[in-house]
């Protein structure tokens, strides 16, 4: 994109900054970017049935409703102490925070209330949040420290931390995982409504971080022990232009592992750049890759860009579930060994779903390969979108893909992360849907509504998608143009769409081609499917009023593991679209599902059922169940089988849940 809301706005924020002193003057952000630019999620409008609907709970209920447990659980009086403290008070309530993290949540529901406000706007809410960041403000120490359990009681913050600032950075105080979260959000709220009122205390306590961190002699050497502040760091450079911003995220991703001490789970025991293998605590992993992305983008970096495509391919190769869930052990919310993928025990937490798809896409604008874009669609529909109910209230915190009856969404916990990351991702997704690099135009997400924007050449362009996706995979994609252009509408033909369930093979369809094949058309003439980098490119003198139609074939298709994946030998799942099927308790006779076989020969039948969990369509069929006599005989029953998709499970109470399925043999119990 030539043109973004940063850029529109930098003039406007370097005047204040220059009348404020707070900042050096600043260089051109975009100088140096990903070659693969995002069409802003401000430009992008959604009025599909799947996810308009759900970004409409997440803005009228998510967003109120976490706002209000933030509250009720003490997370906003815990900046009003630390506030109270500033101005001299004494107060008699000095206990720490639940965890020294609490501060994140509201600056994550914040973030997510941004990008909604932007998409939508809402003067209570905005309203609400000015409220909220005089607050923050208020509990921002004079030189930029903000992290309300120390400044609560500084000789005696949250155990976690130690009794001066930063000296238990590496291990567990979060102190910069604050700081991160707070960037995010600061960017988030500047670039939805242009005011700067969070932006400047983020940019505070930025510019103490950057005196405070750094190879200097006289600085700190630390490198952090919950990775987001490279993230949020690469946001406030762009959104600023202050390249120390963008200096220091380097600094903390080259300073890690680079002295001993370090371990897997931090990802800190050797350097990044030398890492080949995703491991360790899977958010802290999935934001480390992803701020690695982001430094390697604005500097070119290509160490960065080297390791990141090496762990990538060994976790898309050897440690992703098949929903696109990532990080499969609860001992230290961390990956596994390769093609350790237990389904019962997987630990999948919503958070690391999130972390993937920012993963993704960032690779994805990098290389402008569409692989990225199949792995962040799995994730999407099915990992991540599980991790909140159907009436956005619950959260899962773990993703399990197989369940004995024992789990179900939470209102909130006690550390709360994931509800927040859910909050936060949804109101920007419109943001995924498309790309610009140059004159080529680029549809990588498919659902109804409109996207804006503008070519090289200065053409404005307004592409309206009309679809039923993910329940259909006809897509029309009209153009409206100011006058007649030549340029390149690239789109993108999924993965399953074309027999590749994931790049490299970690899974595959049974049956080795799909009857009927993808069709694309410009205004009803056929274009022949030759694929580059994952999308057939158009490219031709458009004109105002001119069709694609693009018609993905969406039979039910049973997925395979390798081999190699022990918990799944001998076991199908199935997969329609970019949605992934799991069986669920009330559908099936008595319940159970974990004991249903599938045998190879059996078809299924793909319906919409308008009235069941807010609209879905199921998969249903036949299925073989093996129970054992009293004798201990086995004994072979035919009975009705029928599938919903995953993310949608758990909204009916607890009980048997199943993405895996034997074909021939009897699951153990
Ligand atoms: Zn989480």
């Amino acid at each position: 994109m030539k043109t973004s809301v940063f850029s529109q706005r930098i003039s406007a924020i370097l005047f204040l900054f220059a009348a404020t002193s707070t900042l050096p003057a600043a260089p051109n952000p975009a100088s140096h970017d990903y070659p693969f630019q995002p069409v802003p999620f401000t430009a992008v409008h959604l009025t599909d049935g799947f996810w308009a609907p759900r970004l409409e709970t997440n803005r009228l209920t998510t967003i109120p409703y976490a706002f209000g447990k933030c509250e009720e659980s003490g997370r906003m009086y815990n900046f009003e102490r630390a506030a109270a403290v500033l101005r001299g008070e004494k107060i008699t309530d000095k206990k720490p925070p639940g965890y020294p993290f609490d501060d994140t949540d509201p600056y994550k529901i914040l973030e997510g209330a941004s990008y909604s406000l932007a998409v939508q706007p809402d003067p209570k809410l905005d309203a609400y949040l000015d409220k909220l960041i005089a607050l923050i403000a208020s509990a921002q120490e004079p030189d930029g420290y903000l992290y309300t359990t120390r400044t609560i009681d500084p000789q005696h913050p949250h155990e976690w931390s130690a009794s001066q600032r930063w000296v238990k950075e590496q291990e567990l105080s979060h102190e910069l995982y604050n700081a991160g979260h707070l960037f995010e959000a600061a960017v988030a709220h500047y670039q939805a409504t242009g005011k700067t009122n969070l932006l400047q205390i983020a940019v505070k306590e930025a510019n103490l971080l950057c005196t405070t961190f750094g190879p200097a002699t006289n600085q700190l050497h630390f490198w952090p022990g919950h990775e987001i502040v490279e993230m949020g760091l690469a946001k406030l450079y762009r959104a600023t232009g202050n390249v120390r911003y963008l200096d220091l995220a380097k600094y903390f991703i080259d300073d890690r592992g680079s002295r001993p001490g370090g371990d897997d789970y931090h990802q800190s025991r050797i350097p990044p750049v030398e890492q080949t293998e995703a491991i360790g605590h899977a958010v802290r992993a999935g934001y480390l890759y992803s701020g690695m992305a982001d430094v390697a983008a604005l500097t070119g970096d290509t160490n960065y860009l080297r390791a990141i495509d090496t762990i990538w391919e060994n976790c898309v190769g050897k440690k992703l579930y098949i929903t696109g869930g990532i990080g499969a052990r609860h001992a230290g919310e961390a990956f596994g060994n390769n093609y350790e993928l237990p389904n019962l025990s997987a630990y999948n937490e919503t958070c690391a779903a999130v972390a993937n798809d920012y993963w993704n896409q960032r690779l994805y604008l990098l290389h402008g390969d569409a692989k990225y874009v199949d792995v962040l669609e799995r994730t999407l529909y099915n990992s991540l979108l599980a991790g909140v109910s159907l009436d956005g209230t619950k959260f899962f915190y773990p993703n399990p893909l197989e369940s004995d009856g024992n789990y179900e969404r939470s209102p909130w916990f006690g550390c709360a992360c994931c509800p927040g990351n859910i909050t936060r991702f949804l109101p920007s997704l419109p943001g995924y849907f498309y790309a610009q690099k140059n004159d080529s135009v680029f549809v990588n997400l498919f659902a109804s509504g409109t996207a804006d924007l503008k070519l090289d050449d200065g053409c404005a362009i307004k592409l309206t998608q009309t679809t039923r996706y993910p329940w259909d995979g006809a897509v029309k994609i009209t153009l409206a143009l100011e006058k007649k252009s030549r340029f390149t509408v690239a789109v993108r033909i999924p993965g399953w769409a074309r027999n590749e369930a994931v790049p490299g093979g970690l899974y595959h369809f049974a049956e080795s081609a799909t009857s009927e094949p993808v069709t694309l058309k410009v205004n009803g003439q056929i274009i022949p499917i030759k694929l580059d980098h994952g999308y057939v490119r158009i490219n031709r003198l458009w004109k105002n009023g001119d069709m694609i139609a693009l018609d993905l074939p969406m039979p039910v298709q049973r997925v395979i593991a390798s081999e190699k994946v022990r918990a799944d030998r001998g076991r199908i799942a199935l997969q329609r679209g970019p949605i992934m099927y799991c069986a669920e308790w009330p559908d099936n006779p008595i319940g159970k599902v974990r004991n249903l076989v599938l045998p190879g020969d059996q078809t299924f039948k793909a319906a919409f059922e308008p009235s069941l969990l807010n609209g879905i369509e199921t998969i249903s069929g036949n299925s073989l169940v093996v129970t054992k006599n009293a004798d201990g005989s086995a004994m072979k029953t035919d009975q009705p089988f029928k599938a919903i998709p995953y993310f949608a499970w758990a909204n009916r109470g607890k009980g048997e849940m199943a993405v895996w399925f034997a074909e021939t043999s009897v699951p153990s119990p």
